[in-house]
Formats: C-alpha cells, structure tokens, sequence
C-alpha cells in the first residue's frame, strides 16, 4: 500500500513536538488517500519512544538503533532514513523544519534524487496528489507548488503550523539491520547555552524584545511576562547583534522561524526580515511607541505605548489573573 513516510527527530531521546505535528498531518493525508502511515526514529536507546508514536498515527515504524547515532551526523541519518525509504517505498517523505529536519531533508532528495518543498504551511491532496503551500520572499507571497518527478518527494513542514493529534492505535515496530554509513563528522560534544530555557522554535507562546529596550538588562521585562504567560523569550535581530541575548533567541529570516500561538513583539518595528520568522503566528500583540511602525500591520492587537510602562503593568495582570 502507498504511504507517507515521517522522519521523527529526537533529542536527548525525546521525540520533538514538530515531528509528532508532521506525522499528525501525514496521517490526516493518508486517511483522506486511503494511504498507509511509516515513520523512521533514528539514534541510541530510543526504541522504548517508537511505542507511542502508534498513537499518533504511524502503523510501521523503522527503529534505527545504534550508538553511534546519538548526536546527529547528516551522512549517518541520511543512511538510515534511506534504508527506511526503501523498506516502505513511500510517496513522500515528511520532515519537522527545524534546523537538523532542514540539513537532513536537502540531502536526502539529492541522493534519493527527488525533489524538495521545503517550509511547507498547509498541504493537501488534489487529484490523488499532494500539494504544498509555502511563505515566499520573506513570507510576503505564498506559493502554491505541486511536486513532480520521482518518488519520495521530500517535504518539511514549519513546526507549530500543523496540530499533533493522538488518535490512538498502535504502531509494528521493526528494528533496521546496521546502517551501512561513511560517517566523516562527528559531533564529540554539545555545550548548552541558555540553561534548559524553552526553544522558541517549540513554544506556543514567545514575547521578544527588540532595540526598544533599548539594553540588555531590560530583557528581564521581556522574561517575566514570558513566565507569566508559560512562554519564551525571543528577540530581534537588532537585539541580538548588540550582544543583549544570545542568537538562539532570535526570530526571524536569519534566525529561528516560529508560528506561536501567541507572539507578542515588544519595542520590535516590523522589519521585512523579522516579519519572515514570525508573521505566521496564530495572534500577534504589538506594543510600540510609535503609531507608525510596520509591525502594527501584521498585529491583530496593538499598544501604542511605551513598553518601560506596558511591560510592568501587563505582566501583573496576567499574574493577578493566573493566580
Ligand atoms: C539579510 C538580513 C537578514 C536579517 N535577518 C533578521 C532576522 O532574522 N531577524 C530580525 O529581527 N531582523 C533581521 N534583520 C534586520 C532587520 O532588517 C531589522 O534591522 C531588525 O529587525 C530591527 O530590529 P528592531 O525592530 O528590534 O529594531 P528597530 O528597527 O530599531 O526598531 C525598534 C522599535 O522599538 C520601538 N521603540 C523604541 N523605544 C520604545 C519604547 N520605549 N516603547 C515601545 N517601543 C519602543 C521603536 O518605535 C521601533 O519601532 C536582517 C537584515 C538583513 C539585511
């Protein structure tokens, strides 16, 4: 039977929310084609998360489980998914669009020689085929695309766009023989920066700063309404190249790319750049001096106001409505 196969990312050997959303949607796909689920979960200890990822939806899952794929190494995982594409021959190939589903997903089309849509916001079936819709020129235009050519076509789909569904049901688990793998990069270690704070690409919720505030210890307006909300901290590019907060922060076309259910934009004015990494987000709450700024177009709430006096006060509402 066709399927769609999902790659399913995993760190520290938990899967990621974005990887549960694509195959979420590859199963939503696959029930309207009367088309099969698969997915493919890759690293060291992992095969106790193959379990659940049944319930959302995948009736296989190639488990690839070998020490040597603890850290992530393009060759290595690009093998690995390869033998799970060509153990279930797949339609299309799902990939969350974080930053390793990117790397991996240009270079799995170019050995499997298929095409690549990447970024993908919606998709749907037309005729018996899948067809994409992705942000183009910095999310001013959307562009429509249908895949052509060979088998699997290779899709990664934005994180936090597509809802993760558990539908139940259980999964076949079927562990692949070793990898055959030229792995020339390896990864000897990780240093963590930010100490365990919540990644804005995975947050529902990021309240970010921008030069309005004007210096770096002005942040902590911008994380104490993101603990009152449950959110994450992001940032302009602005903020980030003056030194106030690390890049990991950062929204945006040279930063993350986030669709948050709410993103709240302080003393950020809206430039194109920024706009690419976030105007996707379901609700946008703007707060900025000046009545003029570009953010105000995409926002669905704007404060005209200063955020030295907006911040404080917002911050102790939400706390008085919470508690
Ligand atoms: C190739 C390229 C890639 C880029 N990539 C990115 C990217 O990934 N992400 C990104 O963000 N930018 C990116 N940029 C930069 C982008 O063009 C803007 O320069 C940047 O987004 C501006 O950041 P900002 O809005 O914080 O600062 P500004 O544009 O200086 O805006 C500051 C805002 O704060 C408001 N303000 C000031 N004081 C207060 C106050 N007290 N209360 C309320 N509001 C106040 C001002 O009215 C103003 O609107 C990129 C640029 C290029 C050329």
């Amino acid at each position: 039977m066709a399927c769609i196969l999902t790659f399913v990312e995993q760190r520290d050997g938990k899967v990621r929310k974005g990887s549960l959303e694509a195959l979420s949607e590859a199963k939503r796909l696959a029930t309207a084609a009367g088309w099969d689920v698969c997915a493919v979960l890759v690293g060291s200890g992992i095969e106790g998360e193959a379990t659940a990822l049944g319930s959302y939806g995948a009736s296989a899952v190639y488990v690839v489980d070998e020490e040597r794929f603890a850290r992530y190494s393009a060759e290595g995982y690009a093998a690995a998914v390869r033998a799970a594409v060509e153990r279930c021959q797949p339609e299309a190939l799902f990939l969350s669009a974080t930053a390793l589903g990117r790397d991996l997903s240009g270079r799995l089309a170019a050995r499997l020689l298929v095409g690549c849509i990447p970024d993908v916001t919606a998709l749907k079936l037309a005729d018996g085929k899948l067809e994409a819709v992705r942000p183009v020129y910095s999310g001013k235009a959307l562009a429509t695309v249908e895949p052509g050519g060979a088998k699997p076509v290779v899709f990664t789909l934005r994180p936090n766009v597509f809802a993760a569904e558990a539908v139940g049901g259980t999964a076949r688990i079927e562990k692949l023989p070793a990898i055959p793998a030229d792995i020339r990069a390896v990864v000897r270690e990780i240093v963590a920066t930010g100490g365990g704070e919540l990644d804005v690409a995975e947050a529902d919720i990021i309240v970010s700063g921008g030069r309005g505030l004007k210096g770096p210890e002005n942040f902590a307006l911008i994380k104490a309404l993101a603990d009152a909300l449950g959110g994450a901290v992001g940032a302009s590019r602005a903020a980030v190249d003056a030194g106030w907060i690390d890049h990991a922060h950062q929204v945006g076309q040279t930063g993350k790319v986030v669709s948050p259910s709410l993103y709240v934009a302080c003393g950020i004015s809206g430039a194109i750049q920024h706009l690419a990494g976030m105007s996707s987000s379901k609700i946008i709450v703007a707060i900025n001096k000046d009545p003029e700024a570009p953010i105000f177009k995409v926002a669905d709430y704007g404060i005209v106001g200063d955020l030295f006096q907006v911040l404080p006060a917002l911050t102790e509402e939400i706390k008085k409505l919470k508690s």
